[in-house]
């Protein structure tokens, strides 16, 4: 049995997803593309919200396949067969209404090169049928983006990487604890609480970044500015958390909190603990290994401000996502 506190997360997430990754024969062809592993793994942890944006503009099952096209009228998605046939403005508004009305998304998994929930890397044709680039975003991608920048987008096939997983999952879930703390009754207090809470999580992912957004909170804003402030925060900071987390970022943030077991750790335990994080910083130990003994020890000796650190346990341990990083 996990012990909790106060920033243990243990509420469901609200995920979107491309319909077709949840098995759903909504592809082009009448297929799907079911993404078992994934879908294994949110089974205990999520409420999925799926959608098919090409069906939700009235494209039937099957259908003409459609694709970006490079024009002098910007990028297109138009029929592959039929050229006539250009569904971009239907696919960006589509996009953008469905963002807007799904505010309560922790975050999005989306299904990759396709033209219109691809999220990078998505082919780009010329208008004489040759493929001019792969560097193209998905029409809904993007119109979902713009709707709504701080929401945690990730594509099914990144999260078979053990690295990306863990960061999607870190993101989503301190969305979450944004949106629960701060959103949903901004004030300073909250805005210091909150982060007071992820300074070590933000530290192992970009140290600088995190004295910058502590610099940022300690400016008391001016009445009627908190909401300002708030914003700016939070758009750094999931900023900042997008950034994969480093081997030696994990490591000198383990080493800070091992500051706050000074003078309460026997020879042994700390040789131990030491000993945990050298083999996680030359590769021999997953994560898991010195933050549990991390975890323990704080837990045991810590002070309530270390204990309540998000870094110690971002997502639910039984996701495992720690295991293989
Ligand atoms: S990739 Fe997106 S548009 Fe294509 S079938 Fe899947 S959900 Fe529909």
């Amino acid at each position: 049995m996990p012990i909790l506190n106060k920033t243990t997360p243990t509420k469901r997430l609200t995920l979107g997803i491309s319909a077709c990754l949840t098995g759903q024969k909504v592809r082009y062809n009448g297929a799907h593309k079911r993404a078992g592993f994934c879908l294994r793994l949110l089974d205990s942890i999520a409420e999925l919200k799926p959608v098919c944006p090409e069906v939700g503009i009235g494209l039937g099952t099957p259908r003409q396949p459609i694709r970006l096209v490079a024009t002098d009228r910007g990028v297109r998605a138009r029929g592959s067969d039929d050229a006539s046939l250009d569904v971009t403005e239907q696919l960006t508004e589509f996009g953008q209404r469905w963002g807007g009305a799904h505010d309560e998304l922790d975050g999005f998994i989306l299904t990759q090169k396709s033209p219109s929930c691809g999220m990078e890397r998505v082919k780009i044709y010329r208008e004489n049928g040759y493929p001019a680039s792969h560097d193209g975003t998905g029409l809904f991608a993007a119109a979902l983006r713009q709707a709504q920048p701080l929401l945690p987008i990730e594509e099914e096939g990144r999260l078979h990487d053990a690295r990306l997983r863990e960061n999607f999952f870190t993101r989503c879930y301190t969305y979450r604890a944004w949106r629960d703390q701060v959103g949903a009754r901004p004030s300073h207090k909250a805005l210091v609480a909150f982060h007071s809470q992820c300074k070590y999580l933000l530290m192992a992912h970009d140290p600088r970044a995190c004295t910058e957004l502590g610099r940022l909170i300690a400016q008391r804003p001016d009445d009627g500015q908190i909401e300002a402030l708030c914003q700016r925060y939070i758009s750094r900071c999931m900023q900042v958390l997008t950034k994969v987390a480093t081997r030696r970022g994990h490591t000198n943030t383990l080493l800070h909190l091992l500051g706050y077991l000074k003078g309460k750790l026997s020879q042994g335990e700390r040789d131990e603990l030491l000993e945990g994080i050298h083999g996680y910083h030359q590769g021999h130990l997953p994560l898991v290994v010195p933050l549990r003994m991390m975890r323990h020890y704080l837990r045991l000796r810590g002070s309530r401000y270390v204990q309540q650190q998000r870094y110690l346990q971002p997502h639910p341990e039984n996701l495992g996502l720690h295991n293989a990083i």
